[in-house]
């Protein structure tokens, strides 16, 4: 992600004014599991001891986020929007999980909307909400192991939602008659029940209709476009896991572009059919981008990738899996170069985000340090070294020169979780252990991460166990050091912060 928080933090306050949406669900574990008996499972003989699933995941940062008790594997997403500038949507959503424990009940994250019915395994199940919760009770507990399918009917328009991480508005967002979807880290349950956190990956399907002459950009590769007349339905299948922030569902008048990387890997662009043409020029280069990216950090994770540039303010970009999406105003006529870094940051973060996603949200470092370094490769790769050490030594700076926006990448405020600090001195970490224990082993380390951690989740401390494994070396002090000092460290090496 990017915003134009991340653009201008160094010449604007931002008064951070923190709005709780509805998480008002407690963390704890129900103290008092219900016992039932067994003869209400035909399978089983013995009595069943089956518990309420969590209401959270049990990450530190946020513990409602997400909830315990099951694994998703795919969801369904059905919506038909009959209202694109209201957002009037009626929708069903098909959920495919696994019980983790016995369960007597379990949760999903799902904000605002009135449900007409849950089922589970075609039966009718019980239900209540409160805040982001939706507490599901199928009529017969579900037994550790069990696969199960959960179909929540719903119609409504979305919420406006302001996230607990930061201070914009997240979820499904309309903007007079087009709307986009950006999700992170806690927008997704404005729009589809679910388990709100990267730990629970998925695949997905979108069956998103729309009336005439409305298009969709979902993430996945689009399967069919099916006219019904007056309405438009378009499927997109998203065949590798994904945390459900990613999910992206944005409705305007398109024109796609598409083209493919000289290493095969195929693009489709929307572009709002009323974008100024100059605006696509930073995102000419993402083939080459896509290929470089290949070369230092592994194959492309997924089956294809592009941008969805919408003609409408809302100052974020986010990388959305396989489909990045940008406001108009992320594009700066005055800074195409500038703007082209933007589109290597989101792009770069399908690897490092996406496949690896985090496991605690604490670990933002992991996803916006890497994006950001990518910046600086994205230069060195067109210029030269020399552009990198310029580069980075701008960057030191910015953090040197104002140290009250930059807090250390690996405890950024809970309420301010994209903090400076978790971009540019994340950025700078990867770029000093570098330096530390050198290219080769510092390329080899970033290889080697990626292909341990793809299409599942990662922690600090697993980034610190490759980078040592592959280095030989002991590295606790140097990342204790670069990601929780009060103050950003030296780079003696460039003479930075050198005393
Ligand atoms: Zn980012």
């Amino acid at each position: 992600m990017k915003n134009k928080m991340q653009m201008v933090l160094a010449c604007v306050l931002i008064m951070f004014v923190v709005v709780a949406c509805g998480q008002t669900s407690s963390p704890s574990v129900p103290s008092s599991p219900a016992a039932v008996t067994a003869v209400i499972v035909p399978e089983v003989e013995a009595e069943v001891q089956a518990d309420p699933g969590a209401s959270g995941v049990g990450d530190s940062y946020y513990p409602g986020f997400g909830n315990g008790g099951y694994d998703v594997t795919h969801y369904t997403l059905d919506i038909a929007v009959t209202d694109v500038s209201s957002g009037k949507l009626t929708a069903i959503t098909t959920i495919e999980a696994t019980a983790t424990q016995d369960l007597l009940s379990f949760n999903l994250d799902f904000i605002g909307f009135k449900i007409v019915s849950i089922t589970v395994n075609d039966v009718t199940a019980d239900y209540s909400r409160k805040g982001q919760e939706l507490v599901i009770t199928p009529l017969k507990p579900l037994l550790n192991g069990q696969s199960f399918t959960t179909v929540v009917r719903y119609t409504g328009s979305p919420e406006v939602m302001q996230s607990v991480a930061l201070p914009v508005q997240t979820g499904w967002i309309i903007a007079e008659n087009r709307s986009f979807v950006l999700s992170e880290p806690d927008g997704s349950a404005g729009f589809y029940p679910v388990n709100d956190h990267p730990l629970d990956k998925a695949t997905y399907t979108f069956h998103v209709t729309v009336p005439e002459p409305f298009e969709v950009a979902a993430n996945g590769v689009l399967t069919e476009t099916l006219d019904n007349g007056d309405t438009t339905t378009f499927t997109f299948e998203l065949r590798d896991p994904m945390a459900s922030y990613l999910a992206t569902i944005n409705i305007d008048k398109f024109e796609v572009e598409e083209m493919e990387s000289e290493g095969g890997i195929p693009i489709r662009n929307y572009y709002s059919s009323d974008l100024p043409e100059e605006a696509r020029k930073p995102f000419a280069r993402q083939g080459e981008m896509l290929d470089y990216f290949s070369e230092i950090y592994g194959q492309y994770p997924f089956e294809v990738y592009g941008s969805m540039v919408m003609n409408t303010e809302f100052e974020s970009a986010l990388e959305n899996q396989t489909l990045s999406i940008y406001g108009i105003d992320m594009i700066d006529y005055d800074d195409m170069e500038g703007t082209e870094l933007t589109v290597a940051h989101e792009l770069a973060h399908q690897w490092f985000g996406d496949s690896v996603s985090v496991a605690d949200w604490s670990d933002i470092w992991l996803n916006e340090g890497f994006a950001t370094y990518s910046e600086g490769l994205w230069t060195e790769h067109l210029d030269g070294r020399e552009a990198l050490d310029d580069w980075v030594k701008f960057q030191y700076a910015e953090v040197a020169t104002y140290p009250e926006y930059y807090t250390s990448p690996g405890k950024p405020p809970t309420d301010e979780l994209f903090n400076g600090g978790v971009y540019v001195w994340g950025g700078l970490t990867l770029h000093a252990l570098r330096l530390e224990i050198g290219d080769e082993a510092f390329f080899e380390t970033l290889k080697t991460y990626f292909a341990l951690y793809k299409n599942g989740n990662a922690t600090t401390d697993n980034f610190i166990a490759v980078a040592e494994h592959v280095s030989g070396k002991e590295l606790n002090e140097f990342f204790d050091l670069w990601l929780y000092s009060e103050k950003i460290p030296p780079i003696p090496e460039m003479g930075l912060g050198v005393e």
